[in-house]
């Protein structure tokens, strides 16, 4: 099912960066591998997606509290949560052409075998056995396969030496674990309760490409839910329903998404139950979001290094124990590559012509409304103008009067405007303008008073 090319995004990735949505990383050195900027669009996406996670999950639900924990945490983090023992990728050298590849990534293309779980020996046999080559240079010359650990390191300058290796951290996770004795003591939550996060993760990965589907610097939108043991199951049948109700709300494609369980064998060491919700990538099916029982495996692993107590106290049944974790997350640019891959269209319209239009969710929209004076004259210039300033406190808006209004119509539907609001000749006789709906393209005439009441009609409407 995977395929590892980056063909079919083509459209999309030279969309991203005409229009300000997506920039390659350090492009003027040469560019840095699968590093990418959001750019003035991309960042009103990527923010859209935060406030709605953020109000959908934390503000509304009186069950949960947020953070903004740090992405340097004490190195012993990482020893107790198993990320420095366990947390690698095998990975394999060509030898003639030096390219570096994941071994089960490079067997699993070549051979449709799984490969999943098996010893670095043995990875090294099936490359040898099955005739492996090598994507770049056709070559069978291979160093063995050896682990390499996804954590980037950094130096402190501390003269404690066994702490002065930190690591950036590799899942937000671990600083909720951190702060939830600080939660339990300050803020009064009571058992179930969750705490949610949205920030940065880094992963020193090796990535075959497909644009921001993997990066070695992500964000995370991560929730870890306490609950007491016997209740694990039903809390994760509920937070599946919550997953599956933010994919609604934000508008993806809900004959894209599957739930993809798991098989015991593949667990990661923390988890007893984990289901991916995967989406129809155009490269293939992949990973977009993750719901895992992470039993009590990191707190009790917290507790034994840290020698603090993490037992949660009940005094009302007079129960004391170490909470049970349901673990919804949330890749963020995964979020708005599979938004992208939604919305991007190239429509033939009847006139022969094709636009390129983005159907963004209203909610998702980097701009909502964009207002235009038809021609660059000082009566329309200076109407539309007024318009602009009555809606761009409550509105991303946008004003723009430069070239053909049908430019501006292309530009405005390439960055997924769902309302463009015309200043004609007539405004100036009748106070009215166009305004014009952007997936039906069909434009209707108000009365300029009446555009924020129309304006608040649609935008509920979604
Ligand atoms: P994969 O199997 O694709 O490597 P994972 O199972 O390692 O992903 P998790 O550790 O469960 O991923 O991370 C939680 C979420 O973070 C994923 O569902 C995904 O949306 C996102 N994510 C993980 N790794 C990356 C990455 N390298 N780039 C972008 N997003 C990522």
């Amino acid at each position: 099912m995977k395929k590892n090319t980056i063909d079919p995004l083509k459209p999309i990735v030279a969309l991203c960066k005409r229009r300000g949505f997506v920039y390659p990383g350090s492009e003027i050195y040469g560019g840095f591998a699968n590093t990418y900027s959001y750019g003035p669009y991309g960042v009103e996406i990527k923010n859209n997606i935060k406030n709605l996670w953020w109000n959908f999950f934390v503000r509304s639900r009186s069950d949960m509290v947020g953070i903004d924990g740090p992405i340097l945490l004490h190195p012993l983090t990482w020893k107790a949560s198993g990320h420095i023992e366990g947390f690698s990728d095998a990975l394999i050298d060509c030898k003639e052409c030096k390219a570096r590849f994941r071994v089960d990534k490079l067997i699993e293309d070549q051979t449709n075998q799984d490969v999943e779980g098996l010893s670095l020996e043995d990875l090294t046999d099936i490359m040898i056995k099955k005739d492996i080559s090598c994507p770049k240079c056709k070559s069978k010359n291979f160093t063995k396969a050896r682990h390499f650990n996804l954590m980037f390191k950094t130096e402190m300058s501390k003269t404690d030496a066994e702490h002065s290796t930190a690591y950036l951290r590799p899942e937000t996770a671990q600083a909720i674990f951190l702060d939830y004795k600080n939660v339990v003591d300050t803020m009064r939550v009571k058992i179930p309760f969750g705490i949610a996060q949205i920030g940065k993760a880094f992963r020193n990965e090796i990535t075959p490409g497909n644009f921001i589907f993997r990066l070695i610097e992500f964000d995370q939108m991560e929730i870890e839910y306490f609950v007491e043991q016997n209740t694990w199951q039903e809390h994760f049948e509920k937070w599946l329903d919550e997953m599956k109700k933010f994919c609604s709300m934000i508008g993806l494609d809900s004959n894209k998404l599957k739930e993809a369980e798991h098989p015991k064998e593949k667990l990661s060491h923390y988890s007893k139950r984990t289901i991916d919700i995967t989406y129809d990538f155009p490269f293939g099916t992949n990973e977009l979001y993750g719901l895992a029982y992470r039993t009590n495996f990191d707190l009790c692993q917290h507790q034994k290094h840290s020698k603090v107590s993490l037992e949660y106290i009940d005094n009302v049944n007079n129960k004391r124990f170490i909470p049970h974790v349901i673990e919804p997350t949330f890749g963020l640019d995964r979020t708005i590559l599979a938004l992208l891959c939604d919305a991007y269209d190239e429509e033939k319209l009847e006139n022969g012509e094709t636009r390129t239009v983005m159907h963004f969710s209203k909610n998702i929209a980097p701009v909502k409304v964009a207002i235009f004076p038809l021609m660059k004259k000082p009566d329309l210039i200076k109407e539309a103008r007024n318009i602009f300033d009555s809606l761009k406190i409550k509105y991303a808006t946008e004003y723009d009067e430069a070239g053909a209004i049908g430019k501006r119509y292309r530009r405005q539907d390439e960055l997924g405007t769902p309302y463009c609001i015309t200043v004609d000749y007539q405004t100036l006789e009748d106070q009215t303008v166009t305004i014009r709906e952007r997936d039906s393209m069909k434009q209707e005439r108000i009365k300029i008073e009446n555009i924020k009441s129309t304006l608040l009609n649609y935008f509920e409407e979604s």
